[in-house]
């Protein structure tokens, strides 16, 4: 999905969404991730190394080396939240900005916790509590209707107004007890489906390979690309 918004400009000192103070953008940086984790940037970076010829790891940074924290996630779906965040870094920083946001959608709760998956249980970002939650909820659920995705939505804005947002999915079940110490959130109790293990099982390699993550990054991989080939 592309759509241009007339958007025409860094707005430097401006500080929306939550982002708070910002030091020098470093040399050679061309695009902002907006995310405060490390191995979503590394991620990002092995995906962009493997699709431009003559790459440099130090065009992608993240809010970290800017200083800023990550915007507010307010929206009502993935989609309109990385949007909102892509927004944010963009507004703040004058720069080509990439955002993901994702969550784990269970058909028989009607789509929760969606946009709540990071604070199911009420406090951010507490992995632990929100997937002891899920479980209880769950607990008298049968097999057969534990069916869930994880949903990844994730977009590029540049200063020239263009915004490109796109999706990606796994499809699995939901077991009932954790199983495995990889990944983070929801893996543990996360099969996915044509596979005899939970993702905090697989490797990380394994993971990246399909996950909903790499796959929404996937998609955006060429419009990313032509963004910062133009800036090399
Ligand atoms: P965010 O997009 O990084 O804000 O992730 C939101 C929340 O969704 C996380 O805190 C996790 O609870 C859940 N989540 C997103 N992606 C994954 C994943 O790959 N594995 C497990 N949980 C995930």
């Amino acid at each position: 999905m592309t759509t241009t918004d007339g958007y025409a400009g860094g707005l430097m000192g401006e500080r929306p969404g939550g982002l708070t103070s910002m030091r020098p953008v470093p040399p050679g940086a061309k695009l902002v991730l907006a995310t405060a984790n490390d191995h979503k940037v590394t991620e990002l970076r092995e995906i962009l190394q493997a699709a431009i010829p003559g790459f440099n790891a130090e065009a992608v940074i993240g809010l970290k080396e800017l200083g800023l924290e990550p915007p507010v996630e307010d929206g009502v779906s993935f989609e309109e939240n990385s949007i909102l965040k892509a927004r944010a870094v963009l507004e703040a920083t004058g720069m080509p900005a990439v955002a993901d946001d994702s969550g784990l959608v269970v058909d028989v709760m009607g789509g929760a916790p969606g946009v709540f998956s990071a604070r199911w249980a009420g406090r951010h970002g507490d992995d632990e509590a929100n997937l002891e939650l899920l479980l209880e909820q769950l607990a008298d659920v049968p097999d057969h209707h534990r069916g869930a995705k994880f949903v990844c939505a994730a977009t590029l804005i540049t200063p020239e107004g263009q915004v490109h947002t796109e999706t990606g999915e796994v499809s699995g079940v939901l077991l009932r007890a954790p199983q495995g110490d990889g990944g983070f959130g929801y893996d543990p109790i996360f099969q996915p489906i044509g596979h005899s293990r939970s993702m905090a099982e697989l490797s990380p390699k394994e993971k990246n390979s399909f996950s909903h993550r790499a796959l929404a990054l996937r998609e955006l991989t060429d419009e990313i690309a032509g963004v910062v080939s133009r800036l090399l």
